[in-house]
């Protein structure tokens, strides 16, 4: 199917109607079950195959329009951190991998962004990565932007809500980078300090550093169908181990079965799942609203 759509009807309505005016970006192919989408179509179903359920990767822009209540929410100005801390090169310049994300993503964009609003009327912060960037990898940066989300929830009495997609540390900031595991977990502890619900959606993928530190200590974990979340890849285990790791290893699902993740939830109900924990969480029941009112 794949092959007749792109060689045959593609070059058709290329020829009819000009080059340039079908860009092949408005064709997507599942890599769940290789049938070719219309992009329109799969961004209606927010970024989640209508044939078999495969969920893309999707930046903290649609993220935040996603989640919070009438898509409204107000984006926090990234603190600012030192960039290429280490004077970094591997075959090319660290700032030169910078930069290019940068452009591809907006200036003064980073692996994550911040932004603050309402979700089931519950006022909450949220920091979500961008895989695009960088492998959405956790660099000083990053950790920053935890740190600060913390800040801002506890300031705001309001709950964490962090949605990880990252390969784990940022190489190219050497120990610097793993040092943000404790510091995001320092983080994260604020908030909790602070008797705030601090919830992490664990989305594909969320590994490395990242699996390893905060993103392993939601009060409650909450995995997208199909996320890759683990430590080590399922290679180095299987040649490490040398025995073949069972099937649908380190996947949401499997991780739900062990009782690593609290729940899966498809990407079309996590608002409302969200939203519904929130409040459970943040609103006295069976009280008199003004007999609540000793509570937080
Ligand atoms: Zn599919």
């Amino acid at each position: 199917m794949a092959n007749w759509l792109t060689n045959f009807v593609l070059p058709k309505i290329r020829a009819a109607v000009g080059r340039k005016e079908v860009p092949d970006n408005l064709w997507k192919q599942c890599p769940g079950c290789e049938q070719t989408l219309f992009l329109r179509d799969l961004a209606a179903d927010l970024m989640v195959c209508r044939h078999c359920g495969h969920h893309f990767r999707i930046g903290s822009g649609e993220r935040f329009k996603m989640l919070f209540d009438d898509a409204s929410f107000e984006a926090v100005e990234p603190p600012r951190a030192p960039t290429d801390p280490l004077k970094f090169r591997d075959r090319r310049r660290y700032v030169d991998r910078l930069r290019e994300s940068q452009t591809a993503l907006g200036a003064g964009s980073e692996a994550i962004a911040v932004a603050h609003g309402r979700i089931g009327g519950v006022a909450s912060v949220v920091a979500a990565f961008d895989f695009a960037f960088m492998g959405g990898s956790m660099g000083v940066a990053v950790g920053e932007a935890l740190v600060a989300a913390s800040r801002l929830a506890v300031e705001r009495q309001a709950a964490l809500i962090v949605v990880p997609s990252s390969g784990g540390a940022r190489m190219q900031e050497g120990i610097l980078s793993l040092m943000q595991m404790p510091r995001s977990i320092l983080a994260a502890d604020m908030v909790k300090e602070a008797r705030l619900p601090y919830i992490v959606i664990l989305t594909d993928p969320t590994t490395g550093g990242v699996a390893a530190s905060f993103a392993a200590i939601g009060d409650i974990a909450i995995a997208e169908p199909g996320a890759i979340v683990g430590f080590a890849g399922a290679r180095v285990i299987q040649e490490t181990i040398r025995e073949t790791l069972p099937e649908g290893f380190q996947r949401a699902e499997y991780l739900l079965d062990h009782g690593m993740v609290d729940m899966v939830v498809k990407r079309g109900e996590l608002t409302a799942t969200l939203a519904r924990i929130l409040r459970l969480l943040r609103e006295p029941v069976g009280l008199p609203a003004t007999a609540g009112a000793g509570g937080a």
